[in-house]
């Protein structure tokens, strides 16, 4: 007999927002410490909490089956988890059957010299790489441990693999301010979109925030002094509003979530590599997908468990950072929920 299944409704919050947009954090775990993001010493979760690659292909899939499009793997570092190649090319078919538009990945850049060529064959076209500064000591400062020319190789490998790069930094008051310029004619110059990030106030770390705080309309306004910045209605999925560079014909994204509301659009969740599903970066509401992922082999309870999350999916979120202290807004790392 040819038994139909249920087809199951699209995802759309109370605001009628389409949930579209999934990203996955597949661990906590990263071989950097940069100073905005993790404490130095982190205590990383036991792995018995990680969603297995298994629960993580099942989770996913579950999100497609409702409407989302595009896909983002992101960490802690996502190419230092032990065979993540195998859930990318698992994701993979997704892709050829046409029910996923993108699956991409957020990435320090540190592990894409080895993976580059897989992930290219695996269908992933586009990559984002996070690279704050181009000075190799500042890059050790700001990361606590990385290496830039391996994120430099690492770049020109997915490059050769055929994988389209934008790079993500994270705009650092006295740190990088001065060298946004520089780093914008080095991207585009290499064919990459850069993209400019304003520190959020997730998670405990030693630093203040108010110390590491740039506003991108400053930034915005000094690239304006010596370049053409034109706007554009470019998207990306995303909450970047994009401007294209008349003189390097490239484009500049800026992320601006403390200055500039973008809630209205939003398209994504979060889930968390334990499988907390967080329907706004900026709030606390979340919604545990582990235990009914973990209760049944059939979908039937994830799948009521991501309904009632997205019917709890909140407007908007109430960043601020606070003038007089450091407590962060939110008290989740970037590296648990993934940026
Ligand atoms: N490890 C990968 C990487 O660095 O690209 C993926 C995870 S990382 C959490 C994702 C992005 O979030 C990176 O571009 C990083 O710079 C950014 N990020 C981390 N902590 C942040 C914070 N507190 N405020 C703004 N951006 C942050
Ligand atoms: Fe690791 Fe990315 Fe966080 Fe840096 S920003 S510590 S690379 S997860």
């Amino acid at each position: 007999m040819n038994m139909m299944l249920p087809q199951r409704p699209a995802l759309v919050d109370p605001f009628r927002r389409h949930i579209t947009y999934l990203r996955v954090s597949v661990t906590d775990r990263c071989d950097f410490r940069c100073v905005y993001c993790m404490a130095e010493d982190m205590t990383f979760l036991p792995r018995k909490d990680l969603l297995t690659l298994e629960e993580l292909d099942r989770l996913c899939s579950a999100f497609i089956e409702r409407g989302v499009r595009k896909l983002r793997l992101t960490g802690g570092e996502p190419l230092v988890r032990r065979d993540l190649m195998k859930l990318i090319r698992s994701l993979s078919r997704h892709l050829s059957s046409g029910a996923l538009d993108e699956l991409t990945l957020t990435t320090n850049g540190s592990q894409l010299a080895r993976y580059a060529v897989e992930l290219a064959d695996a269908g992933v076209r586009r990559i984002n790489v996070s690279v704050d500064t181009l000075d190799p000591e500042k890059f050790k400062t700001i990361t606590r441990r990385g290496n830039l020319d391996q994120v430099l190789e690492g770049i020109v490998a997915a490059q050769a693999a055929g994988l389209q790069v934008k790079i993500n930094a994270v705009a650092l008051k006295d740190v990088n301010e001065r060298e946004i310029a520089d780093m914008m004619q080095w991207a585009h110059g290499a064919g990459m979109d850069l993209t400019l990030i304003e520190t959020m106030p997730l998670g405990e770390i030693e630093a203040d925030r108010t110390d590491q705080f740039l506003p991108l309309s400053l930034v915005r306004q000094r690239l304006a002094e010596q370049w053409t910045l034109e706007p554009i209605p470019y998207k990306t999925g995303g909450p970047a509003t994009y401007v294209n560079v008349a003189e390097t014909g490239g484009r500049v994204g800026f992320i601006t979530p403390l200055t500039h509301n973008f809630c209205e659009t939003c398209n994504r969740v979060r889930v968390t590599c334990t499988g907390t599903l967080f329907m706004c970066l900026g709030q606390e509401d979340a919604v545990d997908l582990r235990e009914p992922l973990r209760a049944s082999e059939a979908d039937d309870l994830l799948h009521a468990e991501i309904e009632r999350a997205i019917a709890h999916k909140p407007k908007g979120h109430d960043f601020i950072i606070d003038r007089r202290g450091a407590a962060p807004a939110v008290s989740r790392h970037m590296s648990m929920t993934g940026g």
